[in-house]
């Protein structure tokens, strides 16, 4: 027997490349393209480096309590973690204990599939419509708990927070995990559902809406209990996920409300604007609520789009699998000058 038998073996989730070149128009990680708040600025000048001596705080409390603030909880619906992936892997490993398959869409984030077999979680994937759009009623089957992005990601396609309530409500003996990653962009928050439901764990980033994908903070909101669960099982794992400058800038970050909602509103009028310039290009997508664009073309084959595309120094990202969405390109928005590069060098082509 080799010891190789006794690995706990995996197919890891591949990130969207980060390349090291400037230069380059980078529409392939969802990132935001307007710097962070100017209140990071000035926490960030304010930095003390003789503090990072030390351990930070193991209860995030500079960052708990902004967040909580900000949303109007208490600090104890609130927890943090090193992005949204670091909240989602550890409710993956506290909430979905079941020998049950826990569900979620085929198309959906495709780092779900990777936690679930890590953690030796049994899952099992339900078609979206024809349309990208989820069926709630779908979601009514016996399971062992329930993961929904929303808005979708990569389709960008969002749920009304109707059949959100209906996926909560009629999975009552499980832990239901809404992930909203991108909701800041255009869709309705299942946040005020966490007193009414407690088996309801909602989970949003700053990677997105705040542009700070480069800290590594993420957050989620549940009821008391569901957040002490999910502490206890963090704990058990590493005290000190959150650093010393994700604590402060972090905290920073959520107390310009007005930078926050001018970016916002920025990066969704450019997504609207060219989502009418991609129609008059000929290119089909479902109707994103979010801050990319999963777009394909009739005439032409999304490798090929997305090579051209790379040869013009503008990266955008494609997916292999599953095979219904192998033709697609997801564009991320970037800034109006970005976005007009893009759309000039699509129409040399298609
Ligand atoms: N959820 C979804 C749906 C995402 O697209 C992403 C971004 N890759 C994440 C979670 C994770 O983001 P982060 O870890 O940067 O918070």
């Amino acid at each position: 027997m080799s010891w190789e038998e006794n690995v706990r073996k995996v197919v890891p989730y591949t990130p969207g490349e980060q390349p090291k070149i400037k230069n380059i128009i980078k529409l392939n990680t969802n990132e935001n393209p307007y710097p962070p708040a100017p209140s990071v600025y000035k926490a960030y000048e304010e930095t003390e480096l003789d503090d990072y001596r030390k351990y930070p705080d193991p209860t995030c409390s500079i960052l708990v309590d902004s967040i909580a603030s900000f949303y109007g909880v208490k600090k104890e619906n609130v927890f943090v973690g090193v992005g949204s992936d670091d909240v989602l892997s550890m409710a993956f490993l506290t909430f979905f204990n079941s020998d049950k398959p826990i569900l979620f869409p085929d198309i959906t984030y495709s780092f779900y599939d990777v936690w679930a077999d890590l953690y030796r979680i049994p899952y099992k994937q339900i078609p979206l419509n024809e349309d990208f759009t989820i069926d709630p009623a779908d979601y009514h089957a016996e399971n062992g708990g329930v993961v929904i992005a929303n808005p979708n990601a990569p389709t960008g396609v969002k749920l009304g927070l109707e059949a959100i309530e209906d996926i909560i409500k009629s999975n009552p003996d499980v832990v239901v995990i809404v992930d909203e990653a991108y909701v800041d962009f255009g869709a309705e928050t299942a946040l005020p559902l966490i007193d009414k439901y407690d088996n309801l764990l909602v989970v949003r980033t700053y990677s997105k809406s705040r542009s700070l994908a480069g800290l590594r903070i993420g957050y989620a909101f549940g009821c008391e209990k569901l957040i002490k669960y999910l502490s206890d099982a963090k704990f058990s794992f590493n005290s000190y996920t959150m650093n010393m400058p994700s604590l402060t800038l972090g905290a920073a970050a959520m107390k310009d409300k007005e930078y926050f909602e001018e970016t916002t509103a920025k990066v969704v009028a450019t997504r609207e604007r060219v989502k009418i310039q991609l129609k008059e290009l000929g290119f089909e997508f479902g109707d994103s609520a979010t801050n990319f664009i999963f777009a394909r073309h009739p005439k032409m084959a999304g490798k090929e789009i997305f090579d051209y595309l790379r040869a013009h120094d503008i990266i955008v990202r494609r997916f292999n699998k599953p095979e219904r969405i192998s033709e697609y390109l997801r564009i991320s928005i970037g800034t109006d000058e970005e976005m007009d590069t893009l759309i000039s060098v699509l129409k040399e082509i298609v």
